[in-house]
């Protein structure tokens, strides 16, 4: 069994290396499978997040107005959660990974329908591999964000059967790849 140090480095490298044309089709393909879903029409505050070392791109959803969008901004070991739209300022933030203002309009967790998760990989069963930081683990864990339904977006590459876990992982419901989007049993 490998260990998640392996894994992520191995999967980032097998990401990265995709070429440009794969990795734009792919992120189209998750993309019309998520506008295709009831998880996305039914809601009105979905967090998401924006591609980062060639996380998929869901970009062209953020143009949907019918939407308010939530992205996070690291802050020490948490996220705050801000509305951003096309057109607004963004900075580079912890990590290197761009953010909303810090003046943007906070999102609270209760304001919240969806959260599109980026993930390095999943598992069938819903586990995450993130970059390291356990910075979803975190959140995920805290009762307020509990009940808010999670799509993990990953390649299907990276979806793979058993991820090795710890105690603090927290699953995500459903998961959205560029072939498919597998829902959990309650939706
Ligand atoms: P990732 O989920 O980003 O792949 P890990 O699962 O390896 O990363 O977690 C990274 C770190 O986050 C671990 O050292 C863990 O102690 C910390 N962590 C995760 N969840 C919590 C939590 N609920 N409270 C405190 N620390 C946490
Ligand atoms: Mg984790």
């Amino acid at each position: 069994m490998y260990d998640k140090v392996q894994l992520r480095s191995c999967l980032l490298q097998t990401r990265m290396a995709l070429p440009v044309i794969e990795w734009r089709q792919k992120s189209d393909d998750i993309c019309s499978h998520l506008t295709n879903s009831q998880l996305l029409t039914n809601a009105k505050t979905i967090l998401a997040y924006f591609s980062f070392r060639t996380e998929p791109d869901l970009s062209s959803l953020f143009y949907d107005s019918n939407y308010r969008w939530g992205f996070p901004r690291c802050v020490g070991k948490t996220m705050s959660w801000h509305v951003w739209k096309p057109g607004d300022s963004t900075n580079t933030g912890a990590y290197g990974i761009t953010e909303p203002n810090s003046d943007a309009s906070i999102i609270e967790p209760n304001e919240v329908d969806l959260i599109l998760v980026p993930c390095v990989a999943c598992d069938h069963r819903g586990y995450r591999l993130g970059y390291g930081g356990g910075y979803y683990d975190r959140m995920l864990s805290k009762t307020e964000w509990q009940s808010i339904p999670t799509i993990g977006i990953v390649f299907e590459f990276a979806y793979l059967p058993q991820l090795p876990i710890e105690s603090w992982d927290k699953p995500l419901q459903n998961i959205c790849t560029e072939n498919k989007l597998v829902l959990s049993a309650e939706c």
